[in-house]
């Protein structure tokens, strides 16, 4: 179509945890063109996240997609680590639509991928490029991009159906960066903020001068939260800058913050940006008023109906009662941590 909307990704990976809310929401605290909040994915993995706050992630609109399990390699591309995420989501989380998936480290390969599309997923966004880049379906392959990625370059792909939200790297002082540019040169000496700004800035001008292909800002949200002594720096700065940017990006016209499974959705039917606040994937999500403690459905939140609220964390357990084959739960299997919360929850 001409005059395409451009959109932009605001997505994060690993484990959903109580600490790295704060950064995810500041980035997410922004209105589209039509009024609705924005929403954004998060790519998660089972162990060490916290199943409540999953719920309540979903439950105010935002998506979650399929990281894996454990996010261990090489096991975190079988089906039991796919598989088993979505089994955690569902049972843990009572979220039933998990529609996409980002490999760990992004190990994919030619099996894992057409493992997905016989699993049902819709995407797959696991593949880098250095080109602006549409997503794509996968019906005959992938399309050249063969940049750090185990080569796929001309194989047949027997995954009809899925689609490919490629992850499209952005230039920095460093050459291209795919995720936490930030974090150029390197976490502990880090290019300013001003220059953090400044790079998203441009490369983003790139896109929307360009052919409009959706922007990213793929990030793992711990290195935008304070200091952790002795393992992670301080990345409040580094947090302003990259809200700084998607400020700046937001004050052109037609720029939208989307989840990706509002992006395939207008993928299937795209249309001019000035259509695009109609169209119903699109419509307003407002949170619910309160945390809801019993899952969700297909069709939306579900009433708050346990007396007195209740959640659980489970973290290393989960691993063990997701059926992951034995011989690797054994290992990664570290404590049996199982605390009751009941004082997270506002249910009447
Ligand atoms: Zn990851």
């Amino acid at each position: 179509v001409s005059n395409p909307p451009q959109f932009i990704l605001v997505q994060f990976d690993d484990s959903i945890q109580a600490s790295l809310l704060p950064q995810v929401r500041s980035l997410l605290n922004r209105r589209n063109p039509n009024g609705c909040p924005a929403k954004g994915t998060w790519y998660t993995q089972v162990l060490y996240s916290d199943p409540f706050l999953a719920t309540q992630w979903v439950a105010q609109g935002h998506e979650m997609g399929d990281h894996s399990v454990t996010h261990s390699p090489p096991f975190a591309g079988s089906f039991e680590e796919v598989d088993g995420m979505r089994r955690w989501a569902r049972e843990f989380a009572g979220v039933t639509r998990v529609t996409g998936m980002r490999f760990p480290f992004r190990a994919y390969t030619k099996e894992s991928i057409e493992m997905l599309a016989r699993m049902g997923f819709e995407y797959d966004s696991s593949m880098s490029s250095v080109h602006r880049m549409w997503p794509f379906t996968l019906d005959h392959g992938t399309v050249l991009e063969c940049f750090n990625t185990p080569s796929l370059c001309g194989e047949r792909l027997d995954a009809r159906g899925l689609w490919e939200i490629p992850m499209i790297n952005t230039r920095g002082p460093q050459g291209y960066h795919l995720m936490d540019i930030f974090n150029d040169y390197s976490i502990t000496n880090p290019i300013p903020p001003e220059q953090v700004t400044s790079t998203l800035l441009s490369n983003f001008n790139e896109h929307y001068a360009g052919n409009r292909a959706p922007f990213g800002v793929f990030t793992h949200p711990v290195w935008l939260g304070p200091e952790i002594p002795g393992s992670i720096p301080d990345g409040t700065r580094k947090l302003a800058a990259v809200n700084e940017f998607l400020d700046q990006a937001m004050r052109n016209p037609d720029v939208w913050i989307v989840t990706a499974q509002q992006l395939i959705a207008y993928m299937r039917n795209p249309v001019p940006a000035s259509q695009l606040g109609s169209q119903s994937y699109m419509q307003c999500y407002e949170a619910p008023p309160t945390n809801i403690c019993n899952g969700m459905s297909e069709t939306g939140v579900q009433s708050c109906n346990l007396p007195g609220g209740g959640s659980f964390r489970v973290f290393e357990t989960d691993v063990d009662l997701l059926w992951l084959s034995s011989g690797y739960s054994q290992s990664t299997k570290s404590s049996t941590t199982k605390t009751t919360r009941d004082d997270a929850v506002s249910c009447p």
